[in-house]
């Protein structure tokens, strides 16, 4: 992937927010360019990248040395926040463009937060409980110092989970004996002080990002005399043609590429969704595509996958589990014919080379950075929508602030009560959104995504005499 397309997307917009005069308003026009100028510049250089390297004894008997790595990209809206992965080749500028990534999603949902990732280059498949467990402590002992309730705050992501993050805070509690160790990481089990469901909440808010605009933003502004139809004319039509199934009661197609955390919790959701009828017609993991148009049954899939941590692919396997389904290859689910695409696996699936192949209406991204520039505009010229990242994927990190500001009042939410709060989160920057991208009629919603942020933190560090 062209990493520096998110600092290019950056630059664009700053250059327009010089053209909205009623932003910042400063007396001096001048000083205000200088102000949107600094703040594009601190906000496309990154505070801190600590590289280090891991050494683990594997089961065959040899050692492994292995690339490890914490970006803190920028905390002026709080401290520095962000998962770990485990991640077969994962780079620094990867890593570097997940922590820009997470800034402007802590920014762009109001959370006090600003933005981090950790990155170490392994396949957790690949190695064993007890080497994960190695990595897993040794990582927080290289990176003991920089991390900490009050300075950055990491969490699961992808090829991370739960477990993982445990024994990091126990490493962490090791390090730093009496200390105030709860809020360091969040994402831990509920046994260990973790916030009722977490593991969920990343695929429960990409399933709303796109059901709350199908289902209650949308038939809210639907209209004969509403302005959006003549801004987004296309996308407009989209909708009220996928509405209008809706309205019939035929199902809505759902395929969704991933089967971890978010892409089989997003699926379930469709699932089981009452309010609308879906039919998730297909679903991936690393291996294979499955398919069936009459939709699949997800709740097999699922107690499946977290029986083999991986989907089936045989007709054996499909006769024991009783499961109908079709097998192609992994890449297969991207063009598949459905209305709603979600993308729950790794960065870089819809680019140049593709986008011509994809036939979804709406596109989510569950994932980061699934979709190219190019590709994001090309779509939306078909008249496609595209949920950024930055908006559809925040669930995590919004339970995560529930789940450190626990540990800070000592007290524990239920799971309704971070469910509730979690939806209502999302549901406020949604409708930001989607009010502000269908009333232009130029820009891509990660646009009016990184717009939003951008403001927020430009306003930031005016405030806070931050700038250079
Ligand atoms: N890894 C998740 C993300 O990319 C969650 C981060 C967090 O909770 O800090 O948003």
């Amino acid at each position: 992937m062209d990493r520096s397309q998110t600092r290019v997307l950056i630059e664009e917009v700053i250059k327009d927010l010089k053209q909205k005069e009623d932003f910042l308003e400063m007396d001096n026009p001048s000083e205000r360019d200088m102000t949107l100028e600094s703040a594009g510049e601190i906000l496309k250089t990154t505070d801190k990248i600590i590289k280090s390297y891991i050494r683990v004894s594997r089961e065959d008997g040899g050692i492994m040395r292995i690339p490890a790595y914490r970006v803190q990209h920028n905390n002026i809206s709080g401290f520095y926040k962000g998962g770990i992965r485990f991640s077969d080749n994962i780079e620094e500028s990867e890593v570097e463009n997940l922590a820009i990534l997470m800034t402007l999603k802590n920014a762009l949902h109001g959370l006090p937060f600003g933005g981090a990732k950790g990155g170490v280059d392994i396949n957790p498949r690949d190695f064993t409980e007890r080497e994960l467990n190695l990595v897993s402590k040794k990582y927080v002992q290289r990176f003991a110092l920089n991390i900490g309730p009050t300075q950055d705050i990491p969490a699961p992501d992808l090829g991370t989970n739960e477990r993982i993050i445990d024994w990091m805070v126990g490493e962490y509690k090791t390090i730093h004996p009496g200390q105030a160790y709860s809020g360091s990481f969040t994402g831990k089990s509920v046994e260990n002080n973790g916030a009722r469901g977490r593991r969920e909440s990343t695929g429960v808010g990409t399933f709303l990002s796109y059901f709350y605009l199908l289902n209650e933003w949308f038939p809210n502004k639907r209209g004969s005399d509403d302005p959006y139809n003549e801004s987004r004319s296309s996308q407009w039509e989209t909708l009220n043609r996928l509405h209008e199934k809706i309205d019939r009661n035929d199902p809505v197609d759902v395929a969704v590429q991933g089967f971890g955390n978010v892409g089989s919790v997003a699926a379930l959701e469709a699932y089981n969704c009452s309010e609308a009828k879906h039919r998730v017609t297909a679903v991936s993991d690393q291996f294979v595509t499955l398919t069936n148009p009459e939709g699949l049954n997800i709740k097999k899939l699922q107690e499946y996958n977290n029986k083999f941590k991986r989907l089936p692919n045989t007709k054996e396997q499909f006769e024991e589990y009783n499961i109908t389904a079709e097998a192609a290859g992994p890449k297969a689910v991207l063009t598949s014919d459905v209305d709603v695409l979600i993308f729950a696996a790794v960065e870089d699936q819809v680019t140049k080379e593709n986008m011509k192949d994809i036939k979804a209406d709406i596109l989510v991204e569950g994932a980061n950075a699934p979709v190219s520039v190019e590709a994001d505009l090309h779509l939306q010229e078909q008249g496609g929508i595209i949920i950024p990242d930055i908006l559809a994927n925040a669930g995590g990190v919004h339970v995560s602030y529930l789940e450190w500001k626990q540990s800070r009042v000592t007290e524990m939410y239920s799971q309704d009560e971070i469910v509730k709060e979690m939806g209502s989160q999302m549901k406020s920057t949604l409708e930001k959104v989607y009010e502000e991208y269908f009333h232009e009629k130029e820009h891509t919603m990660r646009f009016t995504c990184y717009s939003l942020a951008l403001r927020r933190l430009t306003s930031l560090l005016y405030k806070h005499g931050k700038l250079f």
